[in-house]
């Protein structure tokens, strides 16, 4: 039968469930919340949620107010803790939903007890300590005060600090070690000012898989439950790759060479090939970059075939010319296996420039997500 995609996103949620029970065994007895920002980084939040809620996991990050929501209105009832700065006007939605909130001033502090208190609610807060990313959270010297305002605020629950380290290198860094120091210390003196313990957590996939030594009450892991190891390459680490992205031969022609194709004629035919268009473009998450000789390449039947021209919005185009028996309608993986062969995510984002990170979150809507395996029934075309 014709294939009915023009281009889909194969996610293989028992990979993924493989990949959860690789995690749980480096978290020693931390509680791992995953962290589905982003669209489960572009493998579609509902239905890896619903996998980890059967996977018996109690909490999952994201990292705003609407896609708190959006995992609510997926019929979603985990709890969850948006891990970074919400606004005003998310508040009042996500009170009363089981959803916490990354505090990250005095400020917000006031402000948001003001909220959950006109709202007739409790608000659980995590705070985050500032350790070295000067990007959210309050300094360490500021812990003491902000904790005793939290405390002072009925309508507020402080529920955790937690801290998050800039370096993709994980506990391999020296800058890393000293940044939990400080984390620990402001923990200690938070203790001291509130009588009892409060439960911590700093730790994402790259301090989790460089065997970070304190890993407090629960881990915050992300793109190492996608099977992607950044900077640590990943294959020893007993992670599988989750996603496979493909699309099909939608034309097929024959050129000269010296045949230029794609806009602006950024490659010349050298030689008489045939070019493969494919219906897949920028617009769905393929980077622009690739299409100026980056070296990406794909596989069709099979064999590697190089990226030729410009990305154009709605199209990539690849010289199929030594692909014996190449037809319209030909299955074509840009990410995945094919045959013996494998492109990895990491592949993809070295040639475009990139970190894996941004190539899966930018997977277009037009990219139907296809789920296979998981815990839990999942249509097979439910929507992203
Ligand atoms: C995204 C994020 C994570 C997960 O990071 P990975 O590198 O994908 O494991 C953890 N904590 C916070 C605060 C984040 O924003």
């Amino acid at each position: 039968m014709a294939n009915p995609h023009r281009a889909w996103a194969e996610v293989d949620l028992d990979a993924f469930l493989g990949n959860l029970a690789v995690v749980r065994r480096r978290a020693r007895g931390a509680e791992v919340w995953p962290v589905l920002k982003a669209n489960a980084y572009g493998h579609g939040a509902g239905p890896v949620a619903r996998t980890c809620a059967a996977a018996g996991v109690r909490r999952i990050g994201v990292a705003d107010g609407s896609e708190a929501l959006a995992l609510r209105e997926a019929g979603v009832t985990t709890p969850l803790l948006v891990l970074g700065a919400v606004i005003d006007s998310e508040v009042p939605d996500l009170l009363g939903r089981d959803v916490e909130v990354g505090l990250h001033s005095e400020a917000r502090a006031r402000r948001l007890g003001e909220l959950a208190r006109r709202a007739g609610r409790r608000l659980g807060v995590h705070l985050e300590v500032d350790v070295g990313m000067g990007r959210l959270g309050v300094r360490p010297e500021a812990v003491p005060r902000v904790v005793a305002a939290v405390a002072e605020e009925p309508a507020l629950e402080l529920r955790a600090l937690m801290a998050h380290f800039p370096s993709s290198a994980g506990w391999g860094r020296e800058e890393t070690r000293r940044q939990h120091a400080a984390f620990a210390a402001a923990v200690r003196e938070a203790e001291a000012v509130l009588g009892r313990r409060v439960p911590t957590h700093c730790a994402n996939s790259a301090s989790l898989f460089t065997d970070m030594e304190a890993l407090g009450d629960a881990v915050r892991p992300g793109i190492s439950l996608f099977g992607i190891l950044p900077r640590l390459g990943g294959a020893e680490s007993g992670l599988r790759p989750i996603l496979s992205l493909r699309t099909q031969v939608v034309f097929l022609k024959d050129v000269p060479a010296g045949t230029p194709v794609g806009y602006d004629g950024r490659w010349t035919a050298p030689r008489p090939t045939r070019i493969a268009t494919l219906p897949i473009g920028y617009n769905d998450g393929i980077p622009w970059r690739l299409g100026v000789s980056s070296g990406a390449e794909v596989l069709v039947r099979g064999v590697r075939c190089p990226v030729v021209g410009a990305i154009s919005m709605d199209y990539v185009t690849v010289d199929v010319g030594h692909v014996p028996g190449v037809g319209v309608g030909d299955v074509v993986t840009l990410v995945g296996r094919d045959g013996e062969d494998e492109i990895r995510v990491l592949d993809l984002a070295r040639a475009a420039g990139t970190i894996p990170y941004e190539l899966t979150c930018r997977l277009g809507a037009r990219v139907r997500r296809v789920y296979k395996g998981g815990a839990v029934a999942v249509p097979a075309a439910a929507p992203a």
